[in-house]
């Protein structure tokens, strides 16, 4: 019999995705044998994860306090190029091409009526507010949104419904070049293929 400890961190781990019984037992007992301060760190690190971690309230990527996100904070980007994307892990690997100078908006899903995500589910309305805003600007420029989303039902369903809705407002709309393959996420895509899709908008 486990100490009640042990087999509450084992409960916790194994309800984690990708890990099951035995690996959660695996790991709780490799915590075990790490130096107490070291588990007095990740303790910490678990607890400010909720508490210090905010969403941005222009794009809804996160922030690490209530104000603007890192990239929507940074001078150097383009406001007016904005790459419109599912969700904040697919920031991720477009960042870390290194290729875009523009800025982003999370919409927070897809539009799927089976799931009952519908468009006044995402953040749809903050988009065209955010649209509406930059055009207003005196010195406005011409504006770019990128719909970046997966090539999947949902993704060509929620770029439709955008293309209608963007259309008036007067941007021009562009998408991810695909060489990749139908079917396949954003999140795992290698950096040559996102640097092309990106180059190669269309
Ligand atoms: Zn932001």
């Amino acid at each position: 019999m486990l100490p009640p400890p042990l087999k509450a961190l084992i409960d916790h781990f194994s309800r984690l995705p990708g890990l099951g019984q035995r690996s959660a037992t695996r790991l709780a007992f490799y915590l075990l044998n790490q130096p107490e301060r070291d588990l007095h760190d990740l303790a910490q690190t678990l607890k400010d994860l909720k508490t210090r971690t905010k969403v941005c309230p222009r794009c809804f990527n996160l922030t690490s306090d209530s104000t603007l996100c890192a990239i929507c904070a940074d001078q150097k980007r383009q406001q007016n190029l904005i790459c419109a994307v599912e969700d904040i892990l697919d920031i991720i690997p477009i960042e870390r091409t290194r290729q875009f100078s523009g800025v982003y908006h999370v919409l927070g899903g897809l539009i799927s009526p089976i799931e009952g995500l519908t468009p006044d589910k995402l953040h749809i309305k903050e988009l065209i507010a955010r649209i509406k805003q930059l055009t207003a600007k005196q010195d406005s420029r011409p504006i770019e949104i990128i719909l970046a989303f997966n090539p999947t039902t949902e993704g060509d369903t929620t770029a439709l419904y955008l293309e209608r809705l963007l259309k008036p407002l007067n941007v021009k709309i562009t998408k991810l070049n695909r060489g990749l393959a139908t079917g396949s996420d954003l999140e795992y895509a290698d950096e040559t293929t996102l640097v092309n899709a990106l180059k190669f908008r269309h």
